[in-house]
Parts: C-alpha cells; sequence; structure tokens
C-alpha cells in the first residue's frame, strides 16, 4: 500500500474512531474532551505513527519495550504510553521515552520505574493495573494490593499517580468486569483526590467504558486494522 492510501485508510479509521468516541461520550453526558484516544501501534511500523502524528494524534501505546523504543524515537513530540506486562529489567529503559506507564502491578516495578524517572530526570505518571480476574498472569493487582502500591508510588520522587487501568477478561462481560472497578476507584480517589483517571476501554468495548467512566482508551485494531494473531 502506498503511503498516501495507508494515510487515507488511517484517516477514516480515525474519523470513524472519533465518532464512536464522541457518540458514547455525549449518550453518558460526557465531553468527548475529557476522553483522551492512545493510539496502540504495536506490531504497525513507525511509518503508521508517523502517519497518525501528522494527523494530529499525539497519544501513542505500546506493550514491549524493544519495539517501543525505536518508535518513540520517529516520534519524540508525541506522548507515549506504556501498556504491556514490564519486567523490572526493562523500567530503566521504558523511562527514557514513556511519560505514563499504564501497568505497573508491584511494587518492585514501582522502585525501579522511580529510579528511572529519576536517572532520566523526568516525572512519569502511573496508573495502577486492577485485576479483573483472578489469573493473574495477565497482570494487575487485587484492590486491596491497589491501596498499597498507591501508597508506594506517591512517596515516590519522580512518579505522579493518576489513577486505574483495567483490561476485562475475554470472557466476561464489558459491562460486568468495568462495573467492578467503581468501588476500589472511589475509595482511591477519596485517598488520592488527583488519582481520578481511568484507562479502560479497546476497540471493541470502549462505548461501555466511557459508561463506566474511562478517561483514556487504548485503541489499536479499529484505527490500525487486525494484528496478526500470535501478536495481540
Ligand atoms: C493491544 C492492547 C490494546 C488495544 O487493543 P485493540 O483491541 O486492538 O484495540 C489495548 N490495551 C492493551 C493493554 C493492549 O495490549
Amino acid at each position: 500500500m502506498t503511503g498516501d492510501s495507508r494515510r487515507a485508510e488511517l484517516q477514516r479509521n480515525l474519523e470513524h474512531l472519533r465518532g464512536r468516541i464522541g457518540a458514547a461520550a455525549a449518550d453518558s453526558g460526557r465531553a468527548a474532551g475529557e476522553i483522551t484516544l492512545i493510539a496502540v501501534t504495536k506490531t504497525f511500523p513507525a511509518s503508521d505513527v508517523r502517519l497518525l502524528a501528522d494527523l494530529g494524534l499525539r497519544d501513542f501505546g505500546e506493550n514491549r519495550d524493544q519495539e517501543a523504543r525505536p518508535k518513540a524515537a520517529a516520534a519524540p513530540e508525541c506522548h507515549w504510553h506504556f501498556l504491556g506486562r514490564l519486567q523490572r529489567n526493562k523500567a530503566r529503559s521504558v523511562s527514557s521515552y514513556a511519560g505514563t506507564v499504564h501497568s505497573v502491578d508491584r511494587p518492585e516495578l514501582i522502585a525501579a520505574l522511580d529510579r528511572g524517572a529519576v536517572a532520566n530526570d523526568r516525572t512519569i505518571e502511573v496508573f495502577l493495573q486492577l485485576s479483573l480476574d483472578s489469573a493473574t498472569h495477565r497482570g494487575g493487582a487485587s484492590p486491596t494490593e491497589i491501596l498499597d502500591l498507591a501508597a508506594q508510588v506517591q512517596s515516590a520522587e519522580r512518579l505522579q499517580l493518576v489513577g486505574l487501568m483495567a483490561v476485562p477478561p475475554l470472557d466476561v462481560d464489558p459491562d460486568q468486569a468495568y462495573s467492578e472497578c467503581a468501588a476500589i476507584r472511589s475509595e482511591l480517589i477519596q485517598r488520592y483526590p488527583q488519582a481520578g483517571a481511568f484507562s479502560a476501554g479497546m476497540s471493541a468495548d470502549l462505548e461501555s467504558a466511557i459508561r463506566h467512566g474511562a478517561t483514556h482508551v487504548r485503541v489499536g485494531t479499529a484505527l490500525l486494522g487486525g494484528r496478526p494473531r500470535l501478536l495481540r
């Protein structure tokens, strides 16, 4: 596909997506401007990042350090979000380009990210990832762990707690999954009023997430097209 036709395709997808986000926000009496669209570009080339950046997108997400680093370098004017399971030994690298990490779920990761933020002389926004099932292999902390992690982020030198992130299990109705986040979200906000952001919603379920208060939607497929199955 030529650059021009890919640009036209991405522009169409982006317009359609903004329409979905706007309609979902309106249905909930919310302003579309409260919702940040993060383009999840994993498996797609840096040239797509450039096209989307030139179309006005500013927030990009990736889930693997090795892949994210060169793409972030190709669009340094953009804000990079790290979304995936993060190993402690990658925290330093991730903190060199990511302004926000959505997948923080354990104490040693908080300490490592804070060291990375200090070393890179930047502040990193942190979403704590809430697990919505007991299968923790997908990452995420339980509601009781979330409050301890929040206290730790709060006392870190260069981390800023912004809210919660959740990924609904594949076999669960997203409305059900997202409604389970409400109690822990309000407890968190009561203790940390600045931690009201909610990173929730992907291509298939962003309407549900917006109904349940999502402030950051993370969209790959609906914007860029399908990924090879093995690389989701
Ligand atoms: C891949 C990914 C997304 C985007 O999913 P789509 O269904 O392609 O929109 C969102 N969040 C996380 C954590 C991801 O890994």
